[in-house]
């Protein structure tokens, strides 16, 4: 049972990256869970059962996410986050610091949003 716990584990960290990169946690949950259960149906076959292979398709997924480019979705989700105000010349989101809109390069006069 050790391994199911490592796997559910590793189920969830794949579920938070995914959320936090801005992908489908749904598919994702979708595809750990089916294709678990078909790498140890398959692998289990060829080398013998082992609890251990069901952590391994997580485990992949894991390194993939963590390589997976962050959508734009999830950088501007993140971004709202921090302290940001809108150009009074273009309206996109800049930076409270900023004193020159990187989106339309107008000169932007401090804190009067
Ligand atoms: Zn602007």
């Amino acid at each position: 049972m050790f391994f199911f716990f490592v796997y559910f584990l590793l189920l969830l960290m794949v579920c938070l990256v995914a959320r936090n990169k801005g992908k489908s946690v749904l598919l994702h949950f979708f595809v750990n869970t089916v294709g678990a259960v078909v790498v140890v149906l398959v692998l289990g076959s060829i080398f013998g059962g082992n609890g251990l292979l069901f952590s391994v398709l997580p485990l992949i997924s894991l390194i993939v996410l963590s390589f997976a480019e962050k959508t734009k979705q999830a950088e501007v989700r993140q971004s709202s986050t921090e302290d940001l105000r809108k150009c009074q010349f273009c309206a996109e989101l800049v930076r409270k610091e900023a004193i020159k809109c990187k989106h339309c390069g107008s000169t932007l006069t401090a804190e009067n949003a």
